[in-house]
């Protein structure tokens, strides 16, 4: 809805173009991209390195480009770099290449990795001397030897051409239709090309089974041309789907454990990988995310403003899980008591990414054990709940009321704990059944 045009064939373009590019080689770090279709922004151009928006002037196509975003230890939303750039003629290449040579010129970033992005020299330059750069840039020798071309680059792929052929016979509703009634209202959306549907499968915690790979793959080759879509939510998008097909669909995903209602809503937590295959991890974000995820559906909440929540805990304070824009986000930290270790998070409120808007919440000046932290999750909604206006989203209620009220909530749930027999849960983190300890490695990856 309210697409001004695809941006998938550009994207293509852009990957084609700078993937084994001698300047993407050795550059101080790595680059996030995102390519948003609307200015819903779903990629969430804000938080990444370099973003692409479409935009249309004078029945041009182009894009707005946005440059310097990130989460992790210095939370920054990418300025605009350009409000319109040319997609056909290949400009927005040529102004994302002139970027990438500054950024790979800048050798005081490699001192230090974790601050190696292009976010830091934005925020220690500005945008507009950046910019001024850029324009310099521009008028190299380089620019001569390139093309620019996006043309035999483009990923062009009719996904209309592939959609399912209509059958003669679906499966037909029947019986008590509630949950059914649920999930379409929650996971379905219609698509803009009449007759088709695009379903929502809400992936728990991004975790799927082999079995539940296959039964997907089946579901996919049947039903949605054969392809889906992850989301940043972790979640599964399945598109092309005929409307006939729509409760066959949700059907034999229920059979696979993927039918529930929900995503993107309170129930929908998400959590980076943590101490489960993390070597940076401090925590286990996937044991506490379980944890919360438990309590928030033991609370079972119905009223429409508090299931928009969006909850969010990564393991270490780089964010993975995107803590930062989650209504209410946590960081895995950790508390000394003696010569002994509890596993503990730092809470922050009131980020958002919804609509296009990127926040950055608000990090509160506690820090919970780790086993409080379920508790606190529902206090908050609680509160919320009880104090909110008529209407009121969750933020505009966290502004209104200001963080130090939301610390003053679980004031008791932050204090320290000693190191007894009853307390020994406090130093066993979530999914754990021996002692805490910090354990940190190099790079992300488990292998
Ligand atoms: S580096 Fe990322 S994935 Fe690893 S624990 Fe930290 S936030 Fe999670």
């Amino acid at each position: 809805e309210g697409e001004l045009f695809d941006i998938t064939p550009y994207a293509g373009a852009y990957v084609r173009y700078f993937v084994r590019h001698p300047t993407t080689q050795l550059m101080p770090r790595k680059i996030k991209t995102a390519f948003s279709a609307t200015d819903a922004d779903v990629a969430i151009t804000g938080i990444h390195d370099i973003g692409f928006l479409p935009r249309m002037r004078d029945g041009v196509k182009g894009v707005e480009i946005r440059v310097g975003g990130g989460t992790s230890i210095m939370p920054r939303v990418a300025p605009t770099l350009y409000d319109f750039v040319e997609l056909d003629n290949g400009d927005y290449l040529k102004v994302t290449e002139a970027c990438f040579r500054i950024f790979d010129r800048q050798d005081w970033l490699r001192v230090n990795r974790a601050r190696a992005r292009i976010k830091v020299l934005i925020d220690k330059i500005g945008i507009d001397e950046f910019r001024a750069q850029v324009e310099e840039e521009l008028k190299g020798d380089w620019v001569s030897e390139r093309d620019f071309d996006p043309q035999p680059k483009l990923f062009v792929h009719d996904e209309e051409a592939n959609a399912p052929e209509l059958l003669s016979h679906y499966a037909e509703p029947n019986g008590d239709l509630s949950e059914f009634e649920r999930f379409r209202s929650d996971n379905v959306a219609p698509q803009r090309q009449a007759g088709f549907s695009t379903i929502h499968v809400k992936v728990t915690r991004g975790d799927l089974t082999p079995e539940q790979f296959r039964g997907l793959a089946d579901i996919m080759r049947d039903r949605s041309g054969g392809y889906a879509r992850t989301t940043v939510e972790q979640n599964f998008v399945l598109r092309w789907v005929r409307d006939e097909a729509v409760y066959e669909v949700w059907q034999r995903l229920k059979a696979l454990d993927l039918g529930e209602a929900g995503p993107m809503k309170v129930t929908d937590v998400v959590s980076c990988p943590g101490t489960d295959s993390c070597k940076l991890g401090i925590t286990s974000s996937m044991g506490l995310n379980r944890a919360v995820q438990q309590r928030v559906e033991e609370m079972d909440i119905h009223d429409p403003l508090t299931r928009k929540v969006h909850i969010k805990m990564s393991g270490c304070p780089n964010g993975c899980s995107q803590h930062h824009i989650a209504n209410i986000g946590f960081y895995g930290a950790s508390i000394k008591v003696g010569d002994k270790t509890i596993p503990a998070y730092i809470p922050h409120i009131g980020g958002t990414f919804v609509g296009g808007e990127v926040i950055y919440g608000t990090r509160l000046k506690s820090r919970l054990p780790s086993k409080r932290v379920p508790d606190a999750v529902e206090r908050w909604l609680r509160y919320y709940e009880a104090e909110r206006r008529e209407g009121e989203e969750f933020n505009d209620f966290a502004e209104r009321v200001g963080a130090e009220s939301f610390t003053e909530q679980i004031k008791d749930l932050a204090l320290p704990v000693e190191f007894t027999v009853e307390n020994m849960d406090f130093f066993i983190d979530w999914s754990r059944d021996e002692l805490y300890r910090v354990v940190r490695g190099e790079g992300e990856c488990a292998v």
